[in-house]
């Protein structure tokens, strides 16, 4: 089968710092003596590989003995995550992402200018609950909100987003507060631009193929934002975590598939899917398939 590849997939700078300094913190404090509050990062196969070097993981602080470390993941966390983690006794080793830790600071500015601060994301997303702890009241909306009853009236509104969001989705949301009566609203923009350009690549790509392959954790916030962005193009796209979910039926009549990654995906779980699928026999072509594509070789 032939296989194209989105120009920016996989990993981000965020998650490679977080792999990064929790490999650091491991040869630093030694196996067992660090410990992540939560997946370093939204991607199974790198958080068991982690764990074999002897990082372990919780979701309670208290569960942590004194002296140990604490690795904060690329989502981030709350301010009193941090004062909590230091009474009792714990040694931070920070890896939020810098980009989540703007949207913290935006927050916190916001509210301290006077603003309702307003954060466009899914509340239980682990970024967006880290996030609105940045301000003591945050409302948080989504496109399932009904904003009459969910953005409170305030004459100055304070608006953010989650930064895996695509700009579409988020204009949208903003086209539809700005229809309603407040006095001043003021945007800062906190999407990471390495999500929206693997969604613009992911979306190029969909022109090109029968069938689109979107690789990442089935919890990853951007790579599923990159299945429904797929999807909602009219282009079949199989959301999966790694080779070995590749059935026979994803791929029969087509010729041509597609390849990205979320953020959180490493090369290698891209190199062993790709590999996989170019070993399957090409089937008869479909007539409804895309042509004369370009092929990319990268
Ligand atoms: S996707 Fe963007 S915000 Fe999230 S960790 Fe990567 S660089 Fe940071």
């Amino acid at each position: 089968m032939e296989v194209r590849l989105a120009k920016s997939r996989g990993f981000c700078f965020g998650v490679e710092d977080a792999v990064e300094i929790a490999e650091r913190a491991l040869a630093d404090h030694g196996a067992g003596n660090v410990i992540a509050l939560g997946p370093v990062i939204h991607n199974p196969q790198v958080v068991s590989r982690l764990e074999e070097r002897g990082l372990s993981q919780t979701g309670v602080l208290e569960r942590i003995e004194a002296g140990k470390s604490v690795l904060i993941r690329s989502h981030g966390a709350r301010p009193e995550t941090y004062e909590e983690a230091r009474g009792l006794g714990l040694n931070i080793v920070d890896a939020t992402c810098v980009l989540v830790k703007h949207a913290q600071d935006a927050v916190r500015r916001l509210h301290e200018e006077g603003y309702h601060v307003v954060m466009i994301g899914d509340p239980n997303h682990p970024e967006v609950r880290g996030v609105i702890g940045y301000a003591p009241v945050v409302t948080v909306i989504d496109e399932g909100s009904d904003l009459e009853d969910a953005l409170p009236y305030r004459e100055r509104l304070g608006i953010v987003a989650q930064t895996t969001h695509s700009p579409e989705h988020v204009a949208q949301m903003i086209a539809k507060i700005l229809v309603r009566p407040y006095k001043e609203v003021k945007i800062i923009n906190t999407l990471c631009l390495e999500v929206t350009r693997r969604q613009e690549s992911a979306l190029a790509l969909c022109d090109e193929v029968e069938v689109m392959f979107v690789l990442g954790g089935l919890k990853s916030a951007n790579t599923r934002e990159m299945v429904r962005l797929c999807r909602e193009k009219g282009r079949e796209t199989h959301h999966l975590e790694t080779h070995e979910q590749l059935t026979a039926d994803m791929t029969a009549g087509k010729r041509v598939a597609g390849v990205t990654a979320g953020a959180s995906t490493p090369e290698w779980v891209i190199a062993e899917f790709v590999e996989k699928l170019r070993a399957i026999p090409v089937g008869p072509s479909d007539p409804e398939a895309p042509s004369g594509a370009l092929l990319r070789t990268d």
